[in-house]
């Protein structure tokens, strides 16, 4: 997680983060412990606690807006890779808990995204 996302945390309470169950550690190759998703139609997943309202994955640890980790960082689904800080998707979460938006600087000298 970049610098923003350790204080943040907000997309990964916000949205159902779902992907192809084939990333998962029971599929060849898949790294999300399945025990930690939960089956949303034949071929797709989601993190648990995040197939509901209000969302919030099981894999994170802290206070939204505050402190956070994810668990299974290095594991994590594409799902979870895809919200970059300061995209339209962050900042959409960050609203919904009344967390200012990221604005992206240059590239050079963006942060490495959670
Ligand atoms: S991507 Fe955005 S919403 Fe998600 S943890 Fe990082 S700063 Fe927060
Ligand atoms: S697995 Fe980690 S990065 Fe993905 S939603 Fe859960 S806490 Fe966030």
């Amino acid at each position: 997680m970049s610098h923003d996302c350790q204080s943040c945390g907000a997309c990964c309470a916000h949205f159902r983060v779902s992907f192809y169950w084939g990333e998962t550690d029971t599929a060849p190759g898949g790294t999300v412990p399945a025990k930690l998703t939960i089956p949303i139609h034949s071929t797709y997943v989601a993190m648990r606690g995040t197939d509901r309202h209000p969302s919030h994955c099981i894999a994170l640890a802290g206070k939204v807006g505050e402190q956070v980790s994810c668990g299974i960082y290095t594991q994590r689904s594409s799902s979870c890779k895809e919200v970059m800080a300061g995209d339209e998707q962050c900042n959409k979460a960050r609203r919904a808990y009344n967390l200012g938006p990221i604005i992206n600087q240059p590239q050079e000298e963006a942060e490495i995204p959670c």
